[in-house]
């Protein structure tokens, strides 16, 4: 009894040392390459871009609240900055789909409406301006 479960319990490990070493095999091979590298660039303009739409929104909701302690909302003063918000959001969006994308490198600002465009874009996603490679 002794002699078997001895040698049901080798067979194990040596299996057990088979299928760790056939994982590691393939997760050098087949695994899943590495990730471009984003260029240092886009996360530095996402990270003004989060820090102006924080800034932007603190105001935006500070200005509300001004005029509506005072019983008098002005909308012709708060939807345009209410529409900034959201091109800066919209901006910033844009600037997230293109960091996980992969896209290496900034192109330029759209010369229409300074939305950052990706390197090689024909149109700018923003508002539609041809974009001239640079
Ligand atoms: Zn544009």
């Amino acid at each position: 009894m002794t002699p078997l479960r001895r040698r049901t319990s080798s067979a194990a490990l040596d299996l057990d040392r088979t299928a760790s070493v056939d994982s590691i095999a393939s997760a050098r091979s087949s695994g899943p390459p590495d990730p471009p590298a984003v260029d240092p660039e886009l996360l530095a303009q996402r990270g003004r871009l989060i820090e102006r739409f924080a800034v932007m929104q603190s105001e935006l909701g500070g200005l509300f609240y001004e005029m509506a302690i005072r019983d008098h909302v002005r909308m012709d003063v708060l939807i345009p900055k209410a529409a900034e918000l959201q091109r800066v959001d919209s901006e910033l969006g844009q600037l997230q789909r293109m960091i996980e994308t992969g896209a290496t490198s900034v192109g330029g600002n759209c010369p229409a409406c300074g939305a950052v465009y990706g390197h090689g874009a024909a149109f700018c996603a923003q508002c539609a301006q041809p974009l001239a490679e640079p």
